[in-house]
């Protein structure tokens, strides 16, 4: 019966996961681990059925307790109603794998790379008024990644200070599945997909990064900044501290790309798109910048 079990656990209805992972806060609902298995809290050979209300997000861990014997169905079901994460509002901290000398960071195409040089080498691929939304550390064999996820309401959704990874959960979805963290706002509306590829490698190839009334769009190809239609694809900083630095910097950065001043919005980016289609319509080289 237990084989029958995984099997029919691996087969919950995505809407159902998801629902799962929003009522338990996108983690293990006894400690907040974002790597979790789903798990049913009745016998599965006597309901037999893919309810929400009756599945409960568990990590290994505790799963193992659970199924074992040692963690109590009764604390297993009151996480269940008071989960880790909706408490504290915050996920648990998962720690990346990253180290090593060397640190690459592809975002739409467009590649940040940098060798430890000594002294801490550091890069800030993208950093908007004098926040660092992208950032590498390089320091005694230790890659160290940092990251901030803004959403549309300029709050912070998404950190990932010195390879230490946690999330807000305010955000519609979070899933860290295999080595892809995904936070969506919607159905079908991706905020930011971020590929690991520990030791050395970060991916990043769709969603936008958030900050100020900026917003840079990233595709599988290319980067859209839509405040002022800057579109960057196959462009390479090696070794540089600044990638695309954008607004006001109280230290000023040097970069292979610098906008001191650009437009501010909120919201609408319809005209952009399209003008931005238009001009990939009529020539999609000329609007390629190249380092
Ligand atoms: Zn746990």
């Amino acid at each position: 019966m237990g084989n029958a079990k995984e099997c029919n656990s691996r087969n919950i209805p995505l809407p159902v996961q998801r629902e799962v992972r929003q009522r338990c806060g996108f983690g293990c609902v006894i400690c907040g681990m974002p790597l979790y298995e789903y798990e049913h809290m009745e016998e599965w050979s006597q309901v037999q059925r893919h309810v929400a209300d009756e599945i409960t997000l568990l990590c290994d861990q505790h799963h193992r307790e659970k199924t074992g014997g040692l963690l109590p169905k009764e604390v297993a079901r009151e996480a269940n109603n008071n989960p880790y994460n909706l408490k504290e509002g915050v996920s648990k901290p998962y720690n990346l794998y990253f180290s090593g000398r060397e640190a690459c960071v592809e975002i739409g195409g467009n590649s940040f790379t940098c060798e430890d040089q000594g002294y801490g080498t550091a890069m800030a691929p993208i950093s908007v008024d004098g926040t660092p939304l992208v950032g590498l550390i390089l320091a005694d064999g230790h890659f160290l990644l940092n990251l901030i996820i803004f959403d549309e309401f300029n709050a912070p959704v998404l950190h990932i200070k010195n390879n230490q990874l946690f999330y807000s959960v305010a955000p519609w979805d979070i899933q860290l599945v295999g080595t892809t963290l995904t936070v969506r706002e919607a159905h079908r509306k991706i905020l930011i997909e971020i590929d690991f590829h520990p030791p050395g490698k970060v991916v990043i190839n769709r969603g936008r990064f958030l900050r100020n009334g900026v917003e840079i769009l990233v595709r599988p190809r290319n980067i859209l900044i839509t405040n002022n239609a800057t579109f960057l694809s196959e462009c390479h900083a090696h070794n540089c501290y600044g990638g695309l630095i954008i607004g006001h910097h109280q230290q000023p950065i040097g970069g292979f790309m610098r906008l001191d001043s650009i437009p501010r919005y909120l919201g609408d980016r319809k005209e952009v798109l399209r003008f931005e289609k238009e001009c990939m319509d009529k020539d999609p080289v000329i609007h390629q910048t190249r380092n």
